[in-house]
């Protein structure tokens, strides 16, 4: 129900009572204001700007001009600035405070990378600029490329995708490619059951029927079951490495050759590359391809400042495979290859352009001011970090494997037995206490999962209170105080929504009349 400033009234339930328990009249609470959508509190004949009369004038569009209103939410220059402060400051974001999702990496993002990223001559130019103007760009794209292929060990790196999944789909057009090119196309992709689902959904994409490969009660590829999948259809196996358990394959090598042996190709999933950079070459392992998500590993994360990148490292057999466009160093100058040349055997085109120019500046702004040795370092810290969260918490939740961990901790729900609380009520408390949740219900391996990832830029004193509040909940779910979870979160702006409602049935467009902001 709205008041007539488009403002949910108290009616709605939705945090509009104080302490005390009175309503206020706006609905707000201390000075968290409480809105409407923008077209509940805009107006059609309402605008920020002050535009000139159209004068008379020709136009091209062959009667296809639109006569009705536009229709669109108008507000005053400060009703917009207000409007999106506000819907800003019911987010939560890495600048806020400890991210603990597990497998994304969700590191602070060093302000020296988003002022490199403004500079005009990175910031402002155009992938269609004649390449005479752009050098500075493609030199940028070409040592980036050069820092890669030297972190990973690997000989050629295709910089155009723009994400990990969309890094996957490049690596397995590469070894669909490559597998074509020698004229035994196969037809099977196996794939671990802890897999990243982007895993199996790229092998499905690109026509390959998925076998799961079962983990091991340790948390990692059973190579007996491997091996006994592999077999002349098998094209690729795709290993994330270290896994989504947040452990180390330790016959990752025995993993490259089996596939090898069968002439399959290994793929590896690189989003964890975080807990091994500048310590672990993939190429060394047989890995013939692997995508880098320039968005976790080298900060940026998601919603720190934009896009992804996935770029992906190629072994020598999948080099010529690789997407346009791409940049070569010339003697003098650097040049773009926009169209594969004759008898060359480019799969093709994934992008419009040569992929994420501002996630490219961030990335190699943030290694060039760690350097080789202060890279390592991030893997070293990030595994330190996440160990101690396991160390400190594993007596009184229930770690999922023996042993210790790498960049990220994996625990299970079986220390909430008989306490009615799950996995995502313990999360949904997690939201009251100020802290963004874990990862849950992922890796599918164990159940109820619960998958920490502190990162490298937290402090002792950060991670200290972060696991100072995990044992308090703990207690308070195992004292018996299960409405404090089943109800929470109580503190947010939104209660428990219904996620999967919104998944299944996704309400995109605002239509008037309609009540879409359930
Ligand atoms: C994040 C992630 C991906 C997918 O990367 P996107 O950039 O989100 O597409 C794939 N695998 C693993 C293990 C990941 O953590």
């Amino acid at each position: 129900m709205m008041n007539n400033q488009g403002r949910p009234t108290s009616a709605d339930g939705a945090a509009s009572t104080n302490e005390t328990g009175f309503a206020s009249y706006t609905g707000s609470r201390g000075l968290s204001q409480v809105e409407g959508l923008i077209y509940e509190i805009g107006d059609t004949n309402r605008t920020g700007v002050d535009l000139p009369e159209v004068e008379d004038f020709d136009n091209y569009l062959g009667g296809m001009e639109r006569t009705a209103e536009i229709g669109l939410a108008g507000l005053t220059e400060p009703e917009a600035m207000r409007h999106y402060t506000r819907l800003s400051r019911k987010n939560y974001a890495i600048d806020l405070g400890l991210y603990p999702l597990g497998s994304c990496t969700m590191k602070h993002n060093p302000r020296l990378n988003e002022k490199m990223a403004r500079l005009s001559g990175l910031g402002d130019i155009h992938p269609l600029q004649p390449v005479s103007t752009v050098q500075g760009a493609l030199d940028l794209i070409d040592t980036l490329a050069h820092w890669l292929k030297t972190l990973t060990g690997m000989p050629a790196v295709a910089m155009s995708p723009k994400a990990g999944a969309h890094g996957e789909l490049c690596g397995l057009m590469a070894i669909r490619a490559a597998l074509e090119a020698s004229g035994d196309a196969r037809s099977i992709v196996l794939a671990p059951e802890s897999a990243h689902g982007t895993n199996p959904a790229t092998a499905a994409l690109c026509g390959y029927k998925v076998k799961p490969i079962p983990a091991t009660k340790d948390g990692r590829v059973d190579l007996d079951a491997m091996k006994e999948a592999l077999g002349p259809d098998v094209a690729a196996i795709m290993v994330t490495n270290p896994n989504t358990c947040g452990l180390f394959e330790r016959e990752i090598i025995e993993i490259a050759d089996a596939v090898h042996a069968v002439g399959g190709y290994f793929y590896c999933d690189g989003a964890n590359f975080n807990a091994i950079v500048g310590k672990v070459r993939p190429g060394d392992l047989g890995v013939d391809a692997m995508h880098i998500n320039l968005h976790k590993t080298f900060s940026t994360p998601h919603g720190g400042g934009g896009p992804g990148a996935g770029p992906v490292v190629l072994s020598e057999a999948l080099a010529p495979f690789a997407p346009i466009p791409y940049v070569i160093a010339g003697e003098e100058t650097f040049e773009l290859v926009e169209h594969e040349v004759d008898g060359g055997q480019s799969f093709g085109r994934m992008t419009a352009f040569h992929g994420q120019m501002g996630m490219f500046v961030r990335a190699l702004a943030y290694m060039m001011s760690h350097g080789a040795d202060g890279l390592a370092k991030v893997a070293e810290d990030s595994v330190l970090n996440a160990n101690y969260v396991l160390a400190s918490l594993k007596d009184v939740m229930t770690a999922s494997f023996e042993g210790p961990c790498m960049h990220e901790a994996l625990f299970d729900d079986r220390f909430l037995k008989d306490t009615g609380v799950s996995t995502l009520d313990f999360a949904k408390a997690m939201i009251d206490e100020g802290y963004h949740p874990m990862t849950m219900y992922f890796p599918l391996v164990v159940h109820g999962a619960m998958l920490i990832e502190p990162t490298e830029s937290e402090s002792k004193q950060s991670v200290d209170q972060f696991i100072g509040m995990m044992r308090h909940l703990v207690e308070r779910a195992k004292a018996g105080e299960t409405e404090r979870f089943t109800g929470a979160p109580f503190n947010a702006p939104m209660k428990r929504l219904d996620e999967t409602g919104a998944a299944r049935n996704p309400v995109l467009r605002w239509r008037a009349g309609e009540d879409a902001a359930e």
